[in-house]
């Protein structure tokens, strides 16, 4: 079966879906983009990565390509011509096609790509042996609250990581302060036994995962803390994960090759797997 995307007003074959040259997209990374899981049919977590879409249109005084509801409509017709039952579905606005200028066009006519890919069902039975990562400089822009198309900093310490043999990269700032992974929040559970995860600022993206498990904590009685923590803090640390759509949550074992506390996914990280596994369950049932 051949997979089909929505590009503009139209149901193409992926294989040749395409967008103009002078996309603001393509020569600005004038665009922002929500992915959404879809688990046995259903997305997940979609009102709050549409209260995040709204939000990195808003900031960044894009107008909407079509309603919000018509969105809805597209998204579910994509997944539908895909056939996805698991998987994700990718939308990217752009602030569309105009003659090369940085300024913003007087006639901002936005554009819109969605697209959906298979996955296999997520086993939230088994046994996580959790995954590496290293630390990089921080290096990106200063607005990382907007989702943007604008991933290069992201894509190098990916790059860097995929050639360490990793799964992640954090980045960690002059003073020393992990910000995020590549394409993921990060916590840790300190020596002290604190759940940390850093504070919503321009320094991060608010994750939708990451929204979901204070969501979870919250109701099943564990304490957290929204702060920034140090690298230092997170070697010590006696367990860490990361958080996405597409990651769920992840255990951390490894931080620059040194495990983390005894160098096997942690209880509480574990944990919070299977929590977060309730709240994706409870939104298929
Ligand atoms: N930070 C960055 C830089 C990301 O790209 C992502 C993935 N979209 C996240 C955090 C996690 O966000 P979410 O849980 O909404 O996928």
């Amino acid at each position: 079966m051949s997979r089909i995307a929505y590009v503009n007003g139209q149901y193409v074959p992926h294989m040749t879906a395409a967008v103009h040259i002078e996309d603001r997209g393509y020569q600005f990374s004038d665009g922002v983009y929500e992915v959404v899981a879809v688990h046995h049919g259903k997305l997940i977590d979609m009102d709050g990565h549409l209260t995040r879409l709204t939000r990195s249109l808003t900031e960044l005084e894009m107008a909407w390509p079509v309603a919000p509801a018509a969105l809805e409509v597209i998204i579910r017709e994509v997944i539908r011509r895909n056939r996805i039952r698991d998987g994700i579905v990718y939308m990217q606005v752009t602030r569309g096609v105009a003659p090369r200028n940085h300024a913003f066009p007087a006639h901002q006519n936005s554009a819109l790509v969605v697209m959906a890919k298979r996955f296999p069902p997520f086993d939230f039975d088994a046994t996580n042996k959790g995954v590496n990562v290293i630390t990089t400089p921080e290096i990106r822009w200063k607005r990382r609250d907007i989702k943007t198309v604008s991933l290069l900093g992201n894509c190098l310490a990916k790059e860097q990581a995929v050639r360490a043999g990793c799964y992640e990269a954090w980045f960690i700032e002059d003073d020393g302060m992990v910000t995020e992974g590549t394409s993921s929040n990060a916590w840790i559970v300190t020596a002290d036994g604190e759940l940390v995860t850093r504070d919503v600022s321009n320094a991060i993206l608010n994750g939708i995962t990451r929204l979901s498990i204070m969501k979870v904590a919250n109701e099943n009685g564990i304490e957290f803390v929204e702060r920034a923590f140090s690298v230092d803090e997170a070697r010590a640390a006696r367990e860490a994960f990361v958080s996405s759509t597409t990651s769920f949550v992840k255990p951390v074992v490894k931080i620059d090759g040194d495990p983390v506390g005894d160098g096997k996914a942690g209880p509480l990280s574990t944990k919070l797997l299977a929590y977060f596994g309730e709240h994706i369950k409870a939104q298929i049932a």
